[in-house]
């Protein structure tokens, strides 16, 4: 349909929760290559939290995306976890208590949580971090929401573009975070927050296809 509801969402992030889950060890092995092996225990223990706290169910998409954030920058320590709970932080007062969203809204939501990642980590398209894998997803989702389509199509788009994104920061030299400290050793791996925030975005097209 063309329009997405709290429900929808809730969904997402259970499906989110899932995804790491099922990617824990893969996500802790990339962070092993140029990090402190913790990522996907970080992200793991985080969205154990979250999904904890959505029973009984948020009322609002902005409920929802609150206590996400929330939880996630109390529960995740590291850098993922304030960047990922603004992500969500963000995006909840951008929905303007719409209900259901649509997939323009939903952009805008997107792109208000994106920007908040990068206003509090000052990482760049090309810094071979989370944003390589979100801002090209915000693009795809733009363009598909701008061309008509709807939220589950305009998800599809999203997560084949992080999904892109996550496979270019292979080559990349890291200038933020942990893996910057390894310099030129940090090219040949792929970023573990790019792998997560991929799993974010085909956990989105999932829980919106279904
Ligand atoms: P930590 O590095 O503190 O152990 P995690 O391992 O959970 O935290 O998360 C690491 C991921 O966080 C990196 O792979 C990268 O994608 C992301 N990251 C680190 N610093 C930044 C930043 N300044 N901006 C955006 N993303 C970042
Ligand atoms: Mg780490
Ligand atoms: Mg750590």
């Amino acid at each position: 349909g063309a329009s997405v509801t709290t429900e929808d969402l809730v969904a997402w992030i259970h499906a989110f929760r899932d995804a790491v889950q099922q990617h824990k060890d893969e996500l802790t092995r990339l962070d092993s290559e140029i990090g402190d092996a913790d990522h996907g225990s970080n992200m793991a223990r985080g969205l154990e939290a979250v999904v904890a706290k959505l029973d009984p169910a948020p009322s609002s998409p902005t409920d929802l995306f609150k206590t996400v954030g929330m939880t996630l920058v109390s529960t995740v320590g590291g850098a993922s976890g304030p960047l990922y709970g603004t992500l969500f932080l963000r995006m909840g007062p951008a929905l303007a208590d719409a209900d259901p969203v649509d997939a323009a809204a939903l952009g805008v939501a997107l792109r208000a949580g994106v920007e908040g990642v990068i206003a509090r980590g000052k990482a760049e398209v090309g810094d071979k971090t989370m944003i390589d894998a979100l801002s090209p997803a915000l693009e795809a989702w733009d363009s598909a929401a701008e061309g008509g389509a709807t939220p589950a199509d305009a998800a599809r788009a999203a997560a084949e573009a992080a999904a892109r994104g996550r496979d270019a920061t292979e080559p990349l030299v890291a200038r933020k975070g942990r893996a910057s400290y390894l310099g030129e050793r940090s090219a040949g791996h792929l970023d573990p927050g790019a792998a997560s925030a991929t799993l974010l975005l085909e956990a989105l097209r999932d829980a919106l296809a279904a």
